[in-house]
């Protein structure tokens, strides 16, 4: 009987060698891009809500501990965040770099992941802040309804139906998601601007901090990606 022979990690030609981070607001696309470019580098993608529920599902002390803050539905303390981030990139699958998606959300928490990176002989982060109109983003959520039926998605202002309140496709009832209501969805924009408005002065201040124009298409906005890490090259 044949073996297979041990096939050796096939790398990218080019290697990220540096951790990502993404900020922007909720429904910019930021996990889509931040998979893609984990995906294009074959880096891991890194969510604190997964490693968070990795850590309870394998029954890791820190699991133990997470579980029954989770459980009341309250936030988990920075301490052990900081500590399953610290953990997580000290892995061997890190060590080409990662994408941060969610992460830091604090200034204090983007002072600790920088000793860290210190620490680790990373280099400076590339940091992408996705702008996006709020006014369009709320567009796009409150305009979303789906198909009971189906798993059709359409959108009253950029893809509505032919019959208003009906799906194309199979005629069911089109409803909106409760967390897709304005008076959800408007504060949760307002705290994430208020939350992140010191992470962007901080990042800029240091000159990490890289624009993107989130309100163009996905690959655009992937272009724009792409040239933000060129220049962090030039840079450092
Ligand atoms: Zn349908």
């Amino acid at each position: 009987m044949a073996t297979s022979p041990v096939v050796p990690e096939k790398r990218p030609s080019e290697e990220l060698n540096r951790a990502v981070i993404f900020l922007g607001p909720p429904d910019a696309g930021k996990g889509t891009q931040a998979k893609q470019l984990a995906a294009k580098f074959m880096v891991p993608h890194l969510s604190t809500g997964d490693m968070l529920r990795e850590n309870v599902a394998n029954g890791t002390p820190l699991g133990a501990r997470a579980k029954p803050i989770m459980e009341r539905g309250e936030l988990v303390p920075d301490s052990l965040v900081l500590r399953m981030v610290r953990e997580r990139i000290e892995r061997p699958d890190c060590s080409h770099g990662f994408v941060f998606d969610g992460f830091p959300r604090t200034v204090a928490q983007a002072q600790y992941l920088g000793e860290l990176l210190k620490q680790h002989g990373f280099r400076r982060p590339l940091v992408i802040h996705l702008r996006v109109d709020t006014s369009l983003i709320l567009r796009r959520i409150t305009g979303r309804r789906m198909c009971k039926v189906g798993d059709e998605i359409y959108n009253l202002y950029d893809r509505p139906p032919k019959v208003a309140g009906r799906c194309d496709n199979d005629g069911g009832e089109l409803v909106q998601r409760p967390d897709d209501r304005e008076e959800i969805v408007a504060p949760r924009l307002h705290a994430y601007e208020k939350q992140t408005a010191p992470l962007v002065a901080y990042y800029t201040r240091l000159g990490l901090l890289h624009d993107v124009d989130a309100s163009k298409s996905i690959e655009e906005v992937r272009q724009q990606i792409d040239k933000a890490l060129l220049q962090a090259r030039a840079k450092h």
